[in-house]
Order: C-alpha cells, then sequence, then structure tokens
C-alpha cells in the first residue's frame, strides 16, 4: 500500500484516542458471546488449560482437558504419575514432551511456594516454569483483575489493520494497547478481536464489506462513503 494512501486512511479514519471506545462499543454489541474458548472449572484447571493451549487450537485443548481434568485434580496428581505417562495424556496436543516438562515444573513449584494454589500476581504467575507472560495475562485476565492485554495473532492483526500500533513484537504492541484501551476493557478486548478475527477479520480475507468496523479502520477496503448496511443485514 501507497505511503500517502495510509496517511489518507488515517486522516479519513481520525485518531486512534477518539476511535478506541466506539470500536470496543461495537465490537461488545456485535459479539456479546466473546469470552475464552477454554473449558475450565477452577484457576488450576484455567492454568494448565491455558500452558496447553500454545501452538494449538482452544477447542483441541477442550477435547483433551476433558478427560485429563478427571484424572488430574491437584498439582500432587500431575506428579505422581511418571513424566511419559504424562506425556501421553496430553499427546494430542502437540509439543508434548515441553509442556509436560513445564506442567510437572509449575505443579511442584505451586506446591513447594505457594501452598497448592495458582498465585495471583503476574510477578508471581512469571515466575512458574513455562509460563510466559501471554499466559499469566489470560489467567489474571480470567480472574477479572486484568494487569495487561493478552496479544495472539489475531489481536496483534487487528490492532494493526485498525491503526492502534505500528509494532510488530507483541510485547510492544501490549505497550502500545495498555496507554490506549481505558482499562475497564482490558478484559474483554482480547476476546472481542478474537473473535472478530475469526468471524470477520480474516487474516486472508478480510470481509470489510460486513464489519461494523469499517468507517473507523484505515485498513478497510470499503470506499469511504459507500453505504454498508444491507451488507451487513
Ligand atoms: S474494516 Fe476490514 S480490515 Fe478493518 S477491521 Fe474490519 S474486516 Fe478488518
Amino acid at each position: 500500500m501507497a505511503r500517502s494512501y495510509v496517511r489518507e486512511a488515517r486522516r479519513r479514519v481520525g485518531p486512534k484516542r477518539r476511535r478506541i471506545v466506539p470500536i470496543i462499543q461495537r465490537l461488545l454489541a456485535e459479539h456479546p458471546d466473546a469470552t475464552i474458548a477454554l473449558t475450565f472449572r477452577n484457576d488450576l484447571e484455567l492454568l494448565v488449560s491455558v500452558m496447553l493451549s500454545a501452538q494449538t487450537t482452544d477447542v483441541n485443548v477442550n477435547r483433551v482437558t476433558q478427560r485429563l481434568f478427571e484424572k488430574y485434580r491437584t498439582p500432587h496428581d500431575y506428579l505422581a504419575v511418571s513424566p511419559e505417562e504424562l506425556e501421553n495424556d496430553i499427546r494430542a496436543t502437540g509439543f508434548f514432551r515441553q509442556k509436560a516438562k513445564s506442567l510437572r515444573g509449575t505443579m511442584a513449584m505451586l506446591l513447594e511456594e505457594f501452598d497448592g494454589q495458582v498465585p495471583r500476581k503476574m510477578d508471581e504467575l512469571l515466575r512458574l516454569p513455562g509460563v510466559a507472560r501471554k499466559t499469566a495475562n489470560v489467567v489474571i485476565a480470567e480472574r477479572g483483575q486484568a494487569e495487561g492485554i493478552v496479544v495472539d495473532t489475531h489481536v496483534r492483526r487487528l490492532s494493526q489493520r485498525l491503526g492502534l500500533t505500528r509494532q510488530e513484537d507483541p510485547v510492544k504492541i501490549e505497550r502500545d494497547l495498555v496507554k490506549l484501551v481505558p482499562r475497564e476493557y482490558w478484559n474483554d478486548l482480547p476476546h472481542l478481536l478474537i473473535w472478530h478475527g475469526r468471524r470477520v477479520c480474516i487474516a486472508r480475507a478480510p470481509r470489510c464489506e460486513v464489519c461494523v468496523l469499517n468507517d473507523l479502520c484505515p485498513a478497510s477496503r470499503v470506499e469511504a462513503g459507500t453505504d454498508t448496511s444491507h451488507a451487513r443485514a
């Protein structure tokens, strides 16, 4: 895309500070069902599900954890079996050796340092083996106390297309988003962008003509002034 065209598109939609709340409100109306797609019943299951979700789909994780969580109910249970048995039980999520190692290390630390409970603070979660910032952010956000904004592949793509960041690196994207997005929306925004990214702003073929954000988005392929209400109806 030519530089002048990008500048013109940004001018057309206006500054991101003015657009961010309308963007979120329209997405809330469009995707009222946007929540985490992982299935869990408590903090431990949430942590395990998020750890297993790296490099695979949430549907796949749910399929595996349906059985897993019947067998492994406490941190002790993950350490009571051999590493091979745990690997076998999570094999279908991919990268199962590394994931099993992280799970065992995490369970040992939960028992040694946190009374077997999943810690609540970001710096404590980040000490758990195999728990990176994205995992910690998801766990904290699901408890309703987001300390940051989860940036996955959809959040990254949509933030860029919507002109909310020019960064490529997820940590820098998160930094831009927390400066821009009112804190009350930190929990919801990632879910909204993920669902919008799956349903409408698809990576290879964004459906701009039916997108509720097309007049707020500098990357929209819909020409300014085009009536798209019939396309959304
Ligand atoms: S207008 Fe197009 S590029 Fe922009 S968010 Fe919507 S689908 Fe994505």
